[in-house]
């Protein structure tokens, strides 16, 4: 029998979008979802806050989930442009994104505050997808596995299991760029994460461990067929209907 996780395939809309934007997007999605029938794999899209309205309206009662991109380690205070996770779940969340290197970076956010996060994420009902990665500097130095797995077992909170988290190996330099690591380099990423979740998330082998960074349907199946690659968080390729579908459907 397959023991292995169900696929995730998480579309990151980023600051992307429209209302209008959102309805086409979803909807069509919604359809090829709905008149697939049974799909293999789990789908999720994370618009903009200002776009869940949309977005959850156009899925309507199609298998599609949403998410948020970030939230608040606070239940709710001053915190003036923050969302909180309670907030998110009550918009018809059940996934968040924490911790993506956009954030680290532009945000100055540590493992205690994306731990902080997820641990708020968690407190709420959602499932945070925690975002780990290592920039280009650090992986021509070697240190790629010590970063993220050090960027893992700092961000994840104690108590976590695997129904409660999705960990997102996403290589800073693969976001966006266009450039993959080769499938050597993700499968050695993905099973140095899953060796250093054991013991520390509970049944670590059914943790989703997505990939993410420059994912297209040119490169989707060689990704997704990988060992320990149970999914993908897209950013670019999940803004156009056909080739989002398309990824989804390499699974
Ligand atoms: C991302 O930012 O999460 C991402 C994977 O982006 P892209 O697919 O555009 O590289």
């Amino acid at each position: 029998m397959d023991n292995t996780p169900r696929p995730l395939i998480a579309g990151n809309w980023k600051m992307h979008g429209s209302n209008a934007f959102a309805a086409e997007l979803a909807g069509s999605l919604s359809d090829k979802v709905s008149n697939a029938g049974h799909n293999s794999f789990d789908m999720l899209l994370c618009p903009p806050a200002p776009l869940m309205g949309s977005t959850l309206a156009a899925i309507g009662a199609a298998s599609i989930a949403l998410g948020g991109q970030d939230c608040h380690s606070a239940e709710q205070g001053a915190h003036t442009g923050d969302i909180s996770a309670g907030m998110l779940a009550d918009a018809g969340c059940s996934y968040v994104i924490v911790g993506h290197s956009e954030r680290r970076a532009d945000h100055g956010e540590t493992d205690d505050v994306v731990m902080g996060k997820a641990a708020a994420a968690q407190t709420a009902g959602l499932a945070p997808i925690v975002c780990v990665g290592e920039t280009l500097d650090q992986r021509d130095a070697g240190e790629a596995i010590e970063v993220v797995t050090s960027q893992v077992v700092g961000s994840v909170p104690d108590g976590s299991s695997a129904g409660t988290i999705v960990i997102a190996y996403e290589p800073v330099w693969a976001i966006g760029t266009g450039r993959t690591p080769t499938a050597v380099d993700i499968e050695k990423v993905h099973g140095a994460i899953r060796s250093a979740i054991d013991g520390v998330i509970g049944n670590p082998g059914q943790v989703r461990l997505l990939y993410g960074g420059s994912v297209k349907a040119g490169n989707a199946e060689e990704i997704l067929a990988l060992e320990n690659v149970n999914g993908a968080l897209v950013g670019g390729a999940s803004l156009k209907a056909e080739e989002f579908w398309a990824i989804a459907q390499a699974c």
